[in-house]
């Protein structure tokens, strides 16, 4: 069956045969399955996604407030401390790299104040000082741009490199993959730095790119090798790629200005935290074996106001799924399973997957007891009726044994008409890879992710508690309560399927 949603092109396709032809049988849901609550989600995300925890963004104290509230949750749901020297927080570093503000970038005349002038789109060392060139909108390779300080019009990325139908935020896209394409072409032909002047579309993408850019590189070890920052030009080099106002052209466009640009980046050390407990599970043989439930605690924090709001309070993302690991946890606490149920918060995953990257490689139990990781990200919106399971469809399945508990479990509480498309390679917004399963798939732990996915209040100051379906949160919850209930009592554990590969 297939319907049309009025927001893009994209079609719906709902419950893939596939899927469906396997008649999943329907499993009875514990007593303590009554434990997880419409009225506690409630309670907890409008306390968790509150303005007071002022988006909880990685690496701020806000993110400490909110892992340390999830801990004290925690705690009073029963679970057993698995952090560090008996506590409920597992202490990681993230590197980071910013630019500093006194970086300078002057062309003629002009001074541009760095992100309000002009964004840098990329972080690296750079002291240019050069002539401009104009190079219109880059496509005229005949024009010599070596040693030069090239200035170009933004173009539309070139076709084929994606798609921007149907996909939330088209301008960011639109803006970042052009200036990627654009000054990457600019740097090969040997240009010294590069200025972008945006069109109509790159000029309100423009707050978004200085935001982004702005926060840096973040790396759980070597930013060196973190190529999120775009590093034009090759390893170990790397020249400058700025976007400027689309009011500027007319100064910018004269070639010949001298031009000096001084990047000056600063790194350090700061901290983020996974907040970690355990449900010990009551069979001797399989305790020590564990289903892990996992959620990231961060959000974007304080960002630019939209509509007179500047806090991005992430009620979706993911104050939902950390709430609902909190009600798991009680209905673990209340009837253990035969095998352990472990319960992670990881922090900075929006900034690159980097607690569940970290905890990936440094487990508070041993990799290879973590028998699946269920992984929620944003699971209280859109269609009451509709929800999606990533890591169904190859190449992203790694688990048939999982997959089929989980649409047992399905069956049994949610309900839920499953939208195959977003788990499919070719989705425009790449959604199988965005959340904190990805590290455990990687290193061959069976995992699912659950969402709701994305809406148009998506990573917004809009992503507010009152905007969640808390009916369709619990049913969600149940789900993934009841698929890890299904795993910790089987009697094998999930197999990984032979021959599994991703895609990239
Ligand atoms: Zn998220």
């Amino acid at each position: 069956m297939t319907i049309r949603l009025p927001l893009g092109a994209l079609t719906l396709v709902l419950a893939a045969t596939a899927l469906r032809a396997q008649h999943p049988a329907v499993p009875r849901p514990p007593a303590a399955m009554s434990a997880i609550r419409e009225a506690d989600l409630k309670r907890d995300l409008y306390y968790l996604a509150s303005d007071a925890m002022r988006g909880r963004e990685a690496g701020t104290l806000d993110e400490l407030r909110a892992a340390a509230w999830e801990a004290k949750r925690a705690r009073e749901a029963g679970l057993t401390p698995a952090g560090d020297d008996g506590t409920y927080f597992q202490w990681w570093s993230m590197k980071r790299t910013v630019l500093s503000p006194a970086s300078t970038i002057a062309v003629g005349d002009h001074a541009y104040p760095l992100w309000t002038g002009m964004a840098a789109t990329n972080t690296v060392n750079a002291d240019v000082s050069a002539p401009t060139v104009f190079a219109g909108d880059g496509s005229d390779t005949t024009i010599d741009v070596r040693g030069k300080v090239a200035v170009a019009a933004l173009a539309p990325p070139p076709p084929g490199t994606r798609q921007f139908e149907g996909v939330y935020t088209p301008e960011w896209h639109y803006a970042r993959a052009s200036i990627a394409a654009q000054g990457r072409e600019l740097a090969r032909r040997g240009a010294a730095a590069v200025i972008l002047v945006a069109d109509s579309v790159g000029e309100i993408a423009f707050q978004s790119v200085a935001v982004n850019a702005g926060r840096g590189l973040y790396d759980v070890d070597d930013p060196a090798t973190n190529a999120a920052g775009g590093r034009y030009g090759g390893p170990g080099g790397g020249i400058p790629v700025l976007l400027a106002h689309r009011g500027m052209l007319g100064e910018l466009r004269a070639s010949g200005q001298p031009a000096r640009i001084r990047l000056i980046t600063e790194s350090f050390d700061y901290p983020s935290v996974n907040v970690v407990g355990i449900a010990r599970g009551s069979d001797p043989r399989l305790r020590h074996e564990y289903v892990m439930f996992s959620s990231h605690t961060d959000h974007d924090g304080v960002r630019f106001p939209v509509d007179g709001d500047s806090i991005w309070n992430g009620a979706d993302d993911n104050g939902s799924t950390s709430v609902a690991l909190l009600a798991i946890a009680r209905a673990f606490a209340k009837q253990p399973a035969k095998r352990s149920a472990l319960f992670v918060w990881h922090g900075a995953e929006e900034r690159g997957l980097l607690g569940s990257r970290y905890h990936a490689v440094h487990p508070v139990v041993p990799l290879r007891d973590i028998v699946a990781v269920l992984n929620g990200d944003l699971i209280g919106r859109n269609n009451p009726d509709t929800a999606s399971l990533l890591g169904v469809q190859p190449p992203h399945r790694n688990s048939t044994d999982l997959v089929r508990m989980a649409l047992e479990a399905n069956a049994a509480t949610g309900k839920f008409v499953l939208d195959s498309t977003w788990d499919r390679p070719t989705h425009p917004e790449g959604w199988y890879f965005r959340s904190d399963h990805v590290p455990y798939v990687r290193h061959g732990v069976p995992a699912l992710m659950y969402s709701t996915n994305l809406h148009p209040d998506y990573h917004t100051p809009r992503d507010e508690p009152s905007r969640i379906d808390y009916a369709k949160l619990t049913r969600m919850t149940d789900w993934m309560y009841m698929t890890g209930w299904l795993v910790a009592n089987a009697p094998r554990r999930p197999a990984v399927d032979p021959g599994f590969k991703l895609e990239r």
